[in-house]
């Protein structure tokens, strides 16, 4: 079994509160690959420039994915900048510079064509449709965006949208697409208007809601003091989730349930640290251990 996972590899400059770090490894697909490593084969689509630190390709490595589908153009890599607050404001884009991104049209490999699962990380959604294209028979195709797309491509998206089983937006997305404020019901006119098996509503350090035709699921996000960089946390989450389903034998109910608290689970490791700093060592036992805290977190031994 294995996991295509299409989208940005990039090269990040990034202000929290805890600090700066510049053109430090990033991208959607390089953070949901490294995430999806630690359940199955992860196969990386996207494309870097001539300027890609070989550093980064040797950590990308370590981390056992496969990158023979990870292009190498004249030009620059895709660079994004960015600035978190300490209060309520959403982050800020700084700079997008799509490089190589421009001229990008993937091309897939026999071995990734055939992909039991595909992960269409962010990115643009004709860059998506591109990949599902290709695809021969996946079991289960998952999708994410975000705003941009939804001001900038609406029609696209939801061509994506119509060929996926699962979608994966955060709050303020999906409440903006269904136009509702309850992301329950904005996640259920999300899963009818595009026939999905589920539509997953990312809520950051709330956690994420699962509306399903057969079942609604709210997974808590494992509760951290403080958060060091919060970019990647949403496509780390969809790559645990994707790579999980793919490691299991069949997609059920409860294998989602528990793939959606492997996605809260590792994006936890993601935001403690800067880049990719916090999947760099990171191991599946670890990841079980922290599961198995966060499960302990709301048990409650009195009511069964
Ligand atoms: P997240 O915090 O989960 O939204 O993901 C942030 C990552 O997505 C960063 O590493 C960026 O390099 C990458 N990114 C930001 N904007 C875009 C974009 N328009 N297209 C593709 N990747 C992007």
């Amino acid at each position: 079994m294995s996991v295509v996972i299409v989208g940005s590899v990039a090269l990040d400059t990034v202000v929290t509160p805890a600090g700066r770090r510049e053109e430090a490894l990033g991208g959607s697909a390089a953070y949901a690959c490294c995430a999806a490593s630690l359940f199955t084969q992860a196969r990386l689509v996207g494309i870097v420039g001539e300027d890609f630190p070989q550093e980064h390709r040797a950590f990308l490595e370590s981390r056992g994915m496969d990158l023979s589908s990870l292009a190498v153009a004249p030009g620059r890599t895709f660079r994004w900048g960015g600035t978190y607050f300490d209060d309520d404001r959403e982050r800020r884009t700084d700079f997008t510079d799509l490089g190589v991104f421009a001229e990008f049209s993937p091309v897939l490999g026999a071995v990734q064509r055939q992909a039991e699962t595909v992960f269409l990380a962010n990115i643009h959604p004709r860059l998506q449709l591109q990949v599902v294209e290709q695809m021969e028979s996946p079991r289960l195709t998952l999708a994410d965006t975000m705003n941009l797309w939804l001001d900038t491509a609406r029609e696209e998206v939801m061509t994506v949208l119509d060929r996926v089983d699962v979608a994966l937006m955060n709050d303020s997305e999906v409440r903006r697409y269904s136009g509702v404020r309850s992301i329950i019901a904005a996640g259920r006119r999300l899963r009818e208007r595009h026939g999905l098996l589920s539509a997953v509503v990312k809520k950051g350090e709330h956690g994420a809601v699962v509306v399903s035709a057969d079942d609604l699921f709210f997974a808590p996000a494992y509760p951290l003091d403080s958060v060091t960089d919060p970019t990647g946390a949403g496509d780390a989450f969809g790559g645990a989730l994707s790579g999980y389903l793919d490691s299991q034998p069949a997609v059920s109910p409860a294998t989602f349930r528990l793939a959606v608290l492997y996605g809260t689970v590792v994006a936890s490791f993601v935001v403690q640290a800067f880049s990719l700093d916090g999947l760099r060592t990171l191991t599946r036992s670890d990841v079980d251990a922290r599961l198995r805290e966060l499960l302990a977190m709301i048990r409650v031994p009195e009511f069964g």
